[in-house]
């Protein structure tokens, strides 16, 4: 299979480029990313002299560099986004530039070539927040921060492309990842770092908020699998059921960094924060797929890459 990867050089894209061109011989990967503050080209340097991989640098909101390398693939996964919510509260532009303006442009290419599939990396932000039970793939979208409304129009954008261009669209929506690469703004690297560096962990309200954590490698063979047998047309939740608070993930963190719970702050919580995300996963589990680690051995490999 030939896959245009875009944000390939950030946190999820860069390990799903990875486990793709290791599990997948015949395999060739074009990533194209555009290396806002948040990618990085070190973050492919196993792959960069891999014959099977090509990095383009490029924003996929550039119709005509989209089209050219469009028409060379078998398949998209759109992982490119702008993807940290406070980020997102302190000023939407680029969220609604990249995530919606450019996975439109994406489309519109894909649906002037011969696609096999077009994967849209979706979030479960996009249900909004449930305080008891957990969502399913076709419950109401409900985003409430500004990072989740315009995955949201994302993610509604490739189900109309579907519908309408009859275009074979797939959609994932995963729940919080960690692990390997990941940005040091978002919690669990920021938290490893500061734990080890004798800094304040400044934790949202009372902490009490919780998410559900997914290994990184655990997600990118569940998108993996989506993308070769997943129905075209479908949504897959991806989870993995490990519920913890921000306060449980915090004190495991000092805990394995080997630091006394002093180091806590809590601070003014985030606006709009949403209480709790939970996914059912009954569909990607039905295509043979569950995760192999458990929030503690995802963690300690985790601390392990940050504190290298
Ligand atoms: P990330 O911020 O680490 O990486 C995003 C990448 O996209 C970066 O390399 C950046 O340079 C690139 N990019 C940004 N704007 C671009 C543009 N206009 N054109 C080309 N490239 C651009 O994000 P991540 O955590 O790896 O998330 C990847 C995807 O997965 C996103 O779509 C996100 O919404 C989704 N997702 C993330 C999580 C999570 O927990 N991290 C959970 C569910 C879904």
């Amino acid at each position: 299979m030939r896959i245009l990867v875009t944000g390939g050089a950030g946190f999820i894209g860069s390990n799903f480029v990875y486990h793709v061109l290791n599990e997948h011989d015949d395999d060739q990967v074009v990533t194209l990313d555009a290396l806002t503050y948040a990618g990085s080209r070190d973050n492919l340097d196993g792959v960069l002299d891999d014959p099977r991989h090509t990095f383009v640098e490029g924003d996929i909101c550039d119709r005509k560099l989209v089209n050219e390398l469009i028409e060379d693939v078998d398949a998209v996964v759109n992982f490119a986004a702008e993807s940290h919510v406070d980020r997102s509260i302190a000023g939407a532009e680029p969220f609604v530039s990249t995530n919606v303006r450019g996975t439109q442009t994406l489309l519109d290419a894909a649906n002037d070539a011969n696609l096999d599939r077009f994967l849209q990396i979706s979030t479960d932000e996009v249900y909004g927040q449930i305080l008891d039970g957990k969502f399913s793939e076709d419950d109401r979208l409900d985003p409430r921060n500004p990072y989740a409304a315009t995955k949201a129009g994302a993610d509604l954008l490739a189900k109309s492309y579907r519908t309408t261009h009859d275009l074979p669209v797939v959609i994932t929506r995963t729940c919080n990842n960690y692990g390997p690469r990941q940005h040091p703004e978002k919690l669990i690297p920021k938290f490893i770092r500061n734990a080890a560096a004798g800094e304040t962990l400044p934790v949202y309200g009372d902490g009490s908020n919780v998410r559900e954590w997914i290994y990184v490698e655990d997600n990118c063979r569940a998108l993996d699998i989506v993308l070769r047998e997943g129905e075209i047309g479908e949504i897959y939740n991806i989870g993995s059921h490990a519920e913890k608070t921000n306060l449980e993930v915090t004190e495991a963190i000092l805990d394995m960094v080997g630091v006394d719970n002093e180091q806590i702050e809590f601070v003014d919580d985030r606006a709009g924060h949403d209480q709790r995300y939970a996914l059912k996963t009954e569909k990607i589990e039905a295509l043979g797929w569950e995760p192999k680690y458990t929030f503690e051995e995802g963690l300690e490999r985790t601390v392990e890459y940050n504190l290298g």
